[in-house]
C-alpha cells in the first residue's frame, strides 16, 4: 500500500472510531451516523485513497471542483455531496453529479434547483442550510426565516427536503459548537411539527473535524469531515 493510502486509511479508521465512541457514549447507534469525506483540500491521489479505505460518500464545497473530481473518477463507485454554496448558474451542470445538496441556503436557490430538476425529470434530495451561529460571512436561512418558508418549500415537488445543515461558529470552541448544534436540533424539532408532509427533516448534517463529536452528541446524522482525514500528508501527496 502506498504511503498516502496508509495515512488516509489510518486517519479514516481513527475518525470512525471516534464517531463510534461519541455515539455509544450518548446511547446512539453508530450506524445511524453517516460520514461524508470532504475532499476540498486534496487532489485525486488522496481522494482515491479515501475511496480505497472504504469511504464512498464524498463532499466538495465548490461545484467546479466537484465536477472535475467526479469526472476523473470512473464508474459509479462514489456518491457526491455538495456542501458549499451553489450559484444558480451552476445548477444545471451540478445536478447530474450529486446525491445530496447540503447547502440550499435561500428560497431563490430552492426554486431554481426545483425548476431544473423538473426539466430533467428528477427529484433532488436537499438539506436546508441554516445560519445558526449568525456569522455574517456564512450562507444560510436565518433560523426565524425558516418556518414562514416551509409552505412555499412544500410546493416544490422536484426537490426532496431531507433535513437541515449548519456549521458551528468559528470561534468559541467546543462549548459554543455544542450550543449551536443543539439549536439546530431544536429548530428541526420545532419545524418538523409544522412542516408540510412532503418535507422530511430527519437528517441533521452538522459537525466537522474540530467538532464532530459534539455534533453527534446533539443528534447529527451526517458529519462532514475534511482535514482530520488528510492530516499527515505532504503537500505533493494531496
Ligand atoms: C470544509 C468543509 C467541511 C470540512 O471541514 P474540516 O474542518 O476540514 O473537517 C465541512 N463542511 C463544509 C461546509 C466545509 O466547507
Amino acid at each position: 500500500m502506498s504511503v498516502v493510502r496508509q495515512i488516509v486509511a489510518r486517519n479514516l479508521a481513527r475518525v470512525r472510531e471516534r464517531m463510534a465512541e461519541a455515539a455509544l457514549g450518548c446511547g446512539r447507534d453508530p450506524s445511524d451516523i453517516a460520514l461524508v469525506a470532504v475532499v476540498k483540500y486534496v487532489d485525486l491521489p488522496a481522494v482515491e485513497a479515501v475511496i480505497a479505505a472504504g469511504c464512498r460518500e464524498l463532499g466538495e464545497s465548490r461545484p467546479q471542483q466537484l465536477w472535475r473530481k467526479a469526472d476523473a473518477l470512473p464508474g459509479d463507485r462514489v456518491h457526491w455531496h455538495l456542501v458549499g454554496h451553489l450559484q444558480r448558474n451552476k445548477i444545471a451542470q451540478t445536478l447530474p453529479y450529486v446525491t445530496l445538496i447540503h447547502s440550499v441556503d435561500s428560497i431563490r436557490l430552492a426554486k431554481a434547483i426545483d425548476e431544473r430538476a423538473a426539466e430533467i425529470g428528477r427529484t433532488v434530495p436537499v438539506l436546508l442550510e441554516v445560519n445558526i451561529s449568525g456569522d455574517e460571512a456564512k450562507h444560510g436561512f436565518a433560523p426565524d426565516e425558516l418556518e414562514p418558508r416551509l409552505a412555499e418549500l412544500g410546493e416544490l415537488h422536484h426537490i426532496a427536503v431531507r433535513g437541515l445543515m449548519a456549521m458551528a461558529a468559528l470561534v468559541g470552541g467546543p462549548q459554543r459548537a455544542r450550543r449551536d448544534f443543539a439549536m439546530l436540533r431544536e429548530l428541526r424539532d420545532k419545524m418538523a411539527a409544522v412542516a408540510p408532509q412532503n418535507i422530511r427533516l430527519d437528517d441533521l448534517s452538522m459537525g466537522m473535524s474540530s467538532d464532530f463529536e459534539e455534533a453527534i452528541r446533539e443528534g447529527a446524522t451526517i458529519v462532514r469531515i475534511g482535514s482530520a482525514l488528510f492530516a499527515g500528508l505532504e503537500n505533493d501527496e494531496r
